[in-house]
């Protein structure tokens, strides 16, 4: 538990320098640092400084109110509905984030409806101690003081940064009842940067594995993607599927092997720097379930493929209220896989080449071939095909014109 009396690391104790930190950020410390403030790097970037790892962003903690943040940065506005953190703005649309420190809610203080807790939980200031007991697990509540450039350390996370192990701050049974988000969360670190899991925590996975149906959608959509940006959906999804979350996290995913291994790919794909879409990721996700419906059919076409891409898609996008313009994409990337796999020559298939989309259908069926032999040669087969109709349609004149002509002679 928190101890009120943090370990404090020196600064010849530790590897972060401030010529790992973003200047922006620097310059934000400094300031809240002059004006007597406690200003803290707080969260991921100081995990992964200490990790000799890039921080994705750099947050700030601090004691200072989100109104005396405001007043101190000319640059500076709050967001939030009740969310109440001041986003500080520098040159190319850069935000950094300034949180003040805050306190888990005694139960008395907690709004009547569960729905709200989560919100709330975010909003009651504390102190630093209180701060870094109220996150997930000890390697994410490390703090960097640029008073002296010390880490502070309140729950013994520099510890288990040197085991490579991750520890839940408190009793799993609680923090996961409390967000079941945090089981999901667990699973992605130990991916990320290969730490070990504590038994605490794969027991109170198996006991509350159920919760994470209950929580906000959008919070585990953006967890799954954050998945796909780490290049770890196949590694994590399959943890998922051996510990029995999945059906609670991705009701209408079967977490086949063939899929996992497609997603496996699609992490390759990431990790080359190709940026993952959402409706490309979804694709990949329901790709094998989609074509499996459709061949478990013989007299499939087109609009019976449509209708099934329809089915496995929908209930995905609604659960995840995820816009339309990303679902259409997943649902055409879909079709496009179904008429690439059921091969050349069939109807309309000039236009299917020449369709803006089919190159990324293809990609996906190119990825897709890597874990299904059989389909290598029909993906080369296609990508030519594709390589021609692009070189036609690049001609400087239109050849139906020219034939028009002739056959009028
Ligand atoms: P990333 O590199 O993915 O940004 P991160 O550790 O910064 O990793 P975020 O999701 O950005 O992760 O969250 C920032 C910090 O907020 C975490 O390091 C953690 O201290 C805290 N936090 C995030 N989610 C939770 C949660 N569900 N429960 C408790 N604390 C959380
Ligand atoms: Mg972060």
């Amino acid at each position: 538990m928190s101890k009120n009396i943090p370990t404090t690391i020196p600064r010849d104790q530790h590897c972060i320098s401030r010529e790992q930190i973003d200047t922006d950020t620097l310059k934000v410390l400094n300031r809240l640092h002059r004006h007597g403030y406690k200003a803290y790097l707080v969260g991921g970037s100081v995990r992964d400084l200490l990790l000799n790892r890039q921080p994705k962003d750099f947050d700030i903690g601090t004691d200072a109110t989100p109104n005396q943040i405001r007043k101190l940065f000319r640059n500076s506005f709050l967001v939030g509905r009740r969310f109440r953190l001041a986003h500080i703005r520098f040159a190319g649309n850069k935000i950094i984030e300034v949180a003040t420190f805050r306190r888990h809610p005694h139960d008395n203080e907690l709004p009547e409806d569960p729905d709200d807790h989560f919100h709330f939980v975010q909003n009651v200031f504390g102190s630093p101690a209180e701060d870094a007991t109220r996150r997930d697990f000890t390697i994410n509540a490390l703090f960097y003081n640029i008073a002296d450039f010390s880490v502070i350390d309140y729950l013994g996370g520099m510890e288990d940064l040197q085991n490579k192990r991750l520890r839940v701050i408190g009793d799993p049974q609680v923090r996961f009842v409390e967000d079941p988000v945090r089981m999901l969360r667990a699973i992605e670190f130990s991916a990320r940067l290969d730490f070990t899991i504590e038994a605490d925590i794969y027991t109170a996975i198996a006991d509350h594995k159920k919760l994470l149906a209950t929580a906000a959608p959008a919070r585990v959509r953006e967890e799954i993607m954050e998945l796909f940006r780490h290049k770890i959906s196949g590694a994590v999804l399959k943890q998922c599927r051996e510990l029995g979350m999945l059906p609670h996290l991705l009701a209408g995913y079967p977490g086949t092997d063939e899929s996992i291994e497609l997603l496996a790919k699609i992490d390759q794909r990431t990790a080359a720097g190709i940026p993952i879409e959402e409706s490309f990721a979804i694709a990949a996700l329901y790709l094998r379930l989609f074509m499996d419906s459709c061949t478990q059919s013989d007299s499939i076409n087109i609009s019976a493929a449509m209708l099934q891409a329809n089915e496995i898609i929908i209930p995905h996008c609604r659960y995840f209220s995820i816009a339309s313009g990303i679902r259409h994409q997943a649902r055409e990337l879909l079709i496009g896989c179904f008429r690439l796999a059921r091969g050349r020559g069939f109807r309309a298939e000039k236009r299917f080449l020449q369709h803006p989309l089919t190159p990324k259908a293809l990609e996906l069926f190119t990825i897709w071939s890597q874990v299904r032999p059989d389909l290598i040669d029909l993906a080369e087969n296609w990508a030519n095909a594709i390589k021609t109709a692009e070189s036609d349609t690049k001609r400087p004149h239109h050849p139906r014109k020219r034939r028009r002509k002739r056959s009028s002679r």
